[in-house]
């Protein structure tokens, strides 16, 4: 067999593994959009470096947008067979692809407006349509229940902790006299989470294809964050009377945020400040985890008992109207908003931190991974004037970073997550889903391990088992 690397090779996003059986059936793993600021993006998701009509199966690790954004032009473009993921990615992916599929129809008609129409028109990479058209080609698997696709081919989700849904792909192939087992880890999660079941231990693989965002990193301990949290609202909205601004993803940050504010006000630590949370994509979204409320961790189990919605409580609103979101504006202190997008690229958070960044009373509280150059980047890098929708601002609020949050395992935790395996049955570990210097730093640790031959594709990249 042949296994080909078509995104998330040498960088983060856009995550597509193709693996080509000698009889010429073809299995996609995962099916992600490039993101990023860079003019690269919109290039790199224009072609896929492999003709959609000639896949037969596409297998979901999980429903971030770096993992399964280009599904629908997958499908606009020919891909005819079916689409296997969890209950949970599905669930996910009805929202988060008609979300993407708005973002997509919001860029083109900006950008057609900024060249003034000229022609060719930009085209979004798909629309709604084309969402509720792959839709229809999922297929829902639960975990640990391997899955025959065919004769020669068995699949088997486990779940390996990074959001709700999420799942490692073990792969059984018979190819004339020989079987491969073969893992995809998806992105793997952490151990003691706020919300989720520590990853599982997966099946004995010949090759596996495994993340490496924090190859490099060790993060603190989920507690500390808790404790952050609840310092900076004391500190800005009881002794200043003033916002506690946190831009948070929509799907994962902002449950997590919400529960342990709930859990803080259960435990009659949290003073009585009012919290909204402004995002309509985080509104379906906690909706869902709430659908999922009873497999999540034994933590939430217990607070169940005595709050029986992990993500309501007094004092909290969940705002979808826009008029409401733009009344928040004139809103006086204090208060605590969390809102979409993460990077504070886009999304309501842009205008909620234009009407904030200048007064010192207030905190912008940053919980999540930003790109360098997006604006929450600029904030963590200490700039101090920042340009919000053409408007100069000076940043005179506090500005504190917790970085405790991340959905990523950090590399001892993607050790933890290998160590089920016995080294040297282990042909070959891809590395994939990371910085280079990250994947250089990770590759020499897993050397240490004992992993025997580690390889680092680039974008395109064939390899023959
Ligand atoms: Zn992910
Ligand atoms: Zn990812």
């Amino acid at each position: 067999m042949k296994i080909s690397f078509h995104g998330a090779a040498k960088t983060v996003t856009g995550s597509k593994h193709l693996i080509s059986l000698s009889n010429n059936e073809e299995i996609l793993l995962d099916c992600g959009m490039f993101q990023g600021l860079d003019l690269d993006s919109r290039s790199l998701n224009k072609v896929f470096g492999f003709d959609p009509k000639s896949i037969d199966y596409l297998i979901l690790s999980h429903a971030h947008i770096d993992h399964s954004g280009l599904i629908p032009k997958l499908v606009k473009d020919g891909f005819k067979g079916p689409i296997y993921s969890t209950t949970a990615t599905f669930d996910l992916c009805t929202i988060m692809l008609m979300d993407s599929a708005m973002i997509q129809e919001a860029d083109a008609r900006f950008l057609n407006k900024k060249n003034e129409f000229k022609t060719p028109l930009i085209e979004p990479l798909y629309d709604k349509e084309d969402v509720d058209n792959c839709l229809k080609q999922f297929v829902c698997l639960n975990y640990n229940q391997a899955f025959k696709i065919n004769d020669h081919i068995e699949v088997l989700l486990t779940d390996n902790g990074h959001i709700l849904g999420s799942a490692s792909i073990n792969l059984k192939i018979k190819e004339k006299n020989k079987t491969t087992h073969l893992t995809y880890t998806g992105d793997i999660g952490r151990y003691k989470s706020a919300l989720l079941k520590d990853p599982t231990p997966f099946p004995q693989a010949d090759i596996i294809i495994c993340e490496s965002t924090y190859g490099d990193r060790l993060h603190e301990k989920y507690e500390h964050a808790e404790q952050e949290i609840l310092n900076t609202i004391i500190e800005t909205c009881v002794n200043k009377k003033g916002k506690v601004i946190i831009p948070a993803f929509s799907l994962g940050r902002t449950q997590e945020i919400v529960y342990s504010l709930n859990k803080l006000n259960l435990y009659g630590l949290l003073p009585d400040i009012k919290i909204f949370v402004d995002s309509p994509l985080a509104v379906n979204a906690t909706n869902i985890m709430r659908k999922y409320a009873l497999s999540l961790n034994d933590d939430v189990q217990q607070l169940i008992k005595s709050s029986p919605d992990p993500f309501g409580f007094d004092y909290l609103t969940y705002i979808n109207d826009k008029r409401e979101s733009q009344a928040l504006n004139n809103k006086e202190g204090p208060f605590i908003l969390i809102s979409s997008a993460g990077m504070a690229e886009a999304g309501r958070i842009k205008h909620h931190l234009m009407n904030t960044l200048e007064d010192k009373k207030n905190c912008i509280l940053l919980v999540g991974f930003a790109e360098g150059k997006s604006l929450a980047g600029r904030l963590i890098n200490g700039e101090k004037k920042v340009n919000i929708y053409g408007n100069e601002l000076d940043v005179n609020a506090t500005v504190k970073v917790i970085n405790s949050l991340s959905a990523h395992a950090d590399y001892e935790e993607i050790i933890r997550y290998l160590s089920c395996q016995d080294i040297s049955k282990v042909l070959e570990l891809f590395l994939v889903h990371g910085d280079p210097d990250v994947q250089f730093a990770f590759k020499k640790r897993l050397k240490y391990e004992g992993f025997k031959k580690i390889i680092i594709p680039s974008i395109n990249d064939q390899f023959y088992i």
